[in-house]
C-alpha cells in the first residue's frame, strides 16, 4: 500500500525534531578534509563538516557565470563538475582560503 503524503510528512517532521535535538548534544567541528569528503561522523558523537567542498563548488559555478555570461546553466553546471574533479585538494584549498579571507575582510 502506498504511503500517504500525510504520514510521510509526519515521519519527516519527527525525524527533523530528533535530528535537531541530537545536534545539540553532538560535538560539531569544521575542518578541511580534502575536496571529496563533505563531512564525517564518528561514533564518539563528533561531526566534522568540511565547508570547503560546497563553498568552492558554488564559487566555481558563480565565477564561471561571471567569466562566461554566454554559457547556459547546463554548461556552467557541467564545467563546474569537471573543474571540481580536475582540481587538486591543494587548489580547492587555495580557493577556499581566498574565500575565507574575502569574507573576513568584508570585501
Ligand atoms: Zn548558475
Amino acid at each position: 500500500m502506498p504511503r500517504s503524503k500525510k504520514s510521510s510528512t509526519v515521519a519527516m517532521d519527527r525525524l527533523f525534531v530528533k535530528i535537531l535535538a541530537r545536534l545539540g548534544q553532538l560535538t560539531v567541528k569544521e575542518d578541511y578534509l580534502g575536496k571529496d569528503v563533505h563531512a564525517m561522523w564518528e561514533p564518539d558523537g563528533t561531526i566534522t563538516i568540511n565547508p570547503a567542498v560546497s563553498v568552492v563548488d558554488s564559487i566555481l559555478h558563480e565565477c564561471l557565470h561571471e567569466l562566461h555570461p554566454e554559457w547556459s546553466e547546463t554548461t556552467v553546471l557541467q564545467q563546474t563538475g569537471k573543474l571540481m574533479a580536475y582540481l587538486s585538494d591543494a587548489q580547492v584549498g587555495q580557493i577556499y582560503g581566498e574565500y575565507r579571507r574575502r569574507i573576513e575582510d568584508g570585501e
